[in-house]
């Protein structure tokens, strides 16, 4: 491998192997980084059932969190949270602990994965911190329960802000926001009133369209290429994300970061996948991508590059692809062929 690349500076990154698929995955994405070029210590903590395997007593360990904030940048696997045993959301809390507002999610077609669309290139920007996902649930009487979706106009102001900002800043040239204020006219009216103001106010030179959410996931099925960057709340953003992914290959190949003004924590958009855990089989290419998205945020562009290339080469050759994508590679297999492309 020739030696152009070399790290900007030595980093410290806290790495969640996270439950499932998560150990597999982390372990594969951590040798391409390393082999790549980046200089780095990894501070490896644990958070889901893992956290509650190794004696914590909480889902999320506050010394999880405290090396989060410490050291602001973070790698996570996906991480299960126990049903039924009153523990919240691990990603719910971590979002809202660490403020980590938006949720950056590419969604691209990939030379050599073979789906029905060719040409999709958008960005799914999601509010990651409140609407449905507040976690504030009641019972009112015995059989009648109800959950509360909450809009603030300070964080439907900051996702906005950051959209137009990401997309101004990334050359994009269009936000859709998906909603529902024909039903939920405060809430999702909100949302809108400051994705409007912030448009007409502060980037005006972004095209702006709104589309209710039904109506909009016809159309990403009928057209996803139309589409730029997609705004939404919490709820809608986590459903529509993996609508998107089913257009690009699947879970396997959607990277994401969720980035506050204090920390990101880099993490793909799929879960545990408890069916395949433990079997040497998950496709590692969405958290290494997400990998690539930190190095960037790291400002490692020159090592994100040659990771990129690298597993693009070895998609678009096909003969080391991982069965979800129609081969029949492992894990660490298809990582040792991104390092082997490596140039
Ligand atoms: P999932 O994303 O784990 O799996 C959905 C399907 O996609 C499964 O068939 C799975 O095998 C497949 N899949 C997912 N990632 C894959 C990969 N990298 N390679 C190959 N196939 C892959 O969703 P689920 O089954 O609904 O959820 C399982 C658990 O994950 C739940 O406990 C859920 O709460 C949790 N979860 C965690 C996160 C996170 O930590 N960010 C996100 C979503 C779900």
């Amino acid at each position: 491998m020739p030696e152009t690349v070399t790290s900007t500076t030595r980093h410290t990154i806290v790495l969640i192997p996270g439950d499932g698929i998560g150990p597999e995955v982390t372990a594969a994405t951590k040798r391409v980084v390393e082999a790549a070029g980046l200089e780095v210590d990894w501070v490896e903590l644990p958070a889901g059932v893992a956290a509650l395997e190794q004696g914590y007593d909480n889902v999320l360990p506050e010394r999880t969190l405290a090396a989060i904030r410490a050291h602001k940048v973070a790698l996570k696997g996906p991480v299960t949270t126990p049903v039924g045993k009153g523990f919240k959301s691990v990603n719910v809390q971590l979002r809202q602990k660490l403020n980590l507002y938006a949720a950056v999610r590419p969604v691209r077609s990939l030379e050599g994965v073979k789906t029905r669309y060719d040409g999709v290139d958008m960005v799914i920007i999601r509010e990651n911190t409140e609407g449905l996902y507040s976690g504030i649930e009641n019972e009112v009487v015995p059989g009648v329960v109800t959950s509360l979706k909450v809009a603030s106009e300070a964080a439907c102001t900051r996702i906005a802000r950051y959209a137009f900002g990401y997309a101004t800043s990334r050359n994009r040239k269009k936000i859709t926001v998906f909603h529902k204020a024909n039903i939920m006219k405060l809430t999702d009216g909100l949302f809108l009133t400051c994705a409007r103001r912030i448009h007409e106010r502060e980037y005006p030179n972004i095209q702006y369209e709104e589309m209710i959410i039904d109506a909009g996931c016809m159309k990403l099925v009928q057209d996803p290429a139309r589409f730029d960057v997609l705004l939404m709340e919490n709820l809608y953003g986590d459903l529509v994300s993996d609508l998107c992914a089913g257009l690009v290959g699947g879970l396997g190949v959607v990277p994401g970061s969720n980035i506050g003004d204090e920390a990101a924590v880099f993490e793909a958009v799929h879960g545990s996948a408890p069916d395949i855990a433990g079997r040497g089989v998950a496709n590692p290419l969405a958290l290494i991508m997400s990998a690539v998205m930190m190095l960037n945020h790291l400002n490692e562009q020159a090592i994100a590059e040659r990771i990129k290339r690298a597993y693009n080469r070895v998609l678009a050759e096909g003969r080391t692809l991982t069965r979800d994508l129609g081969g029949t590679a492992g894990t660490q297999e298809f990582a040792d062929a991104i390092i082997a492309a490596m140039e």
